[in-house]
């Protein structure tokens, strides 16, 4: 596959344990931002690309030192217009473990990160629907055909690494359901892209204080294993029927934002 001369369709940003549907075709893609690495595949004819979230070199980046920009960048300029994200969260309404999350709204408890492109010209991006309504509901579509257990709602987002406390779990249920570190600011810079972004999540763990154990990364790490096959499946199909028009509103997202 020649990376030059391919058309990008759709952009997965791939989370922790995720891997390239296929790891042949590498592209290291420059942005102003810094190099990102992009995997390419093929998926009944439509050219996917996959960007590895936490790795630009062979170490794992924490969340909070994750280039966000980069890779939203790097997803625009190889032309995908559509970005599907994979998360892990925890759970503070009770979901079952293994289950799915497709968040339809966030809040952003993060501290200490570049949540714009827009430095040196004022955008007030609208936020009303962050999440791209046409992916989204493909995403939804796919999980009720295969059966899949998922649920629709509020992600909260911190800054990481460290989990959060069980005061700051008890204060964040009452507004939103699953709580990650890496959903914000991509899903932010993706629309301030005019991108369509959506993202399905991996419930991994309950949240601190909602269940008996402490938290480790462990179980994070195998649930996430687990559901890799299942993910790239639900992956594959909600591409596949993904009509290639894009009816949402999210390639004007700009449109009466600039001051
Ligand atoms: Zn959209």
């Amino acid at each position: 596959m020649d990376t030059l001369d391919m058309s990008v369709d759709v952009a997965i940003i791939g989370g922790v344990g995720f891997s390239a549907l296929s790891e042949e075709c590498k592209k290291i893609v420059n942005t102003p931002y810094g190099a990102v690495r992009v995997y390419f595949s093929d998926v009944d004819g439509r050219t996917v690309a996959m960007i590895p979230r936490h790795y630009w070199t062979d170490e794992h980046t924490p969340p909070h030192l994750i280039n966000y920009r980069a890779n939203i960048w790097a997803a625009r300029d190889i032309g995908a217009s559509r970005i599907i994200s994979t998360n892990s969260v925890g759970s503070m309404k009770g979901h079952s473990i293994g289950s799915f999350f497709l968040p339809d709204d966030f809040i952003d408890f993060t501290r200490n990160r570049v949540s714009t492109f827009f430095d040196n010209n004022t955008v007030h991006v609208d936020m009303t629907e962050p999440y791209c309504s046409q992916i989204r509901g493909c995403l939804a579509s796919t999980l009720r055909k295969k059966g899949v257990e998922y649920s629709e709602g509020v992600y909260a987002c911190t800054e990481g690494p460290r989990f959060e406390t069980r005061a700051e779990i008890a204060m964040m249920s009452m507004f939103s359901d699953v709580v990650g570190m890496t959903g914000v600011p991509e899903v932010i810079l993706a629309r301030e892209m005019e991108l369509c972004y959506a993202s399905i999540c991996t419930v991994t763990n309950h949240a601190c204080g909602m269940g008996d154990e402490k938290l480790t990364t462990d179980e994070l790490v195998k649930e996430l294993a687990v559901k890799q096959d299942a993910l790239l499946e639900i992956l594959s199909e909600t591409i596949r029927y993904l009509p290639s028009e894009r009816d949402c509103d999210c390639s004007s997202a700009t449109s009466g934002a600039r001051l």
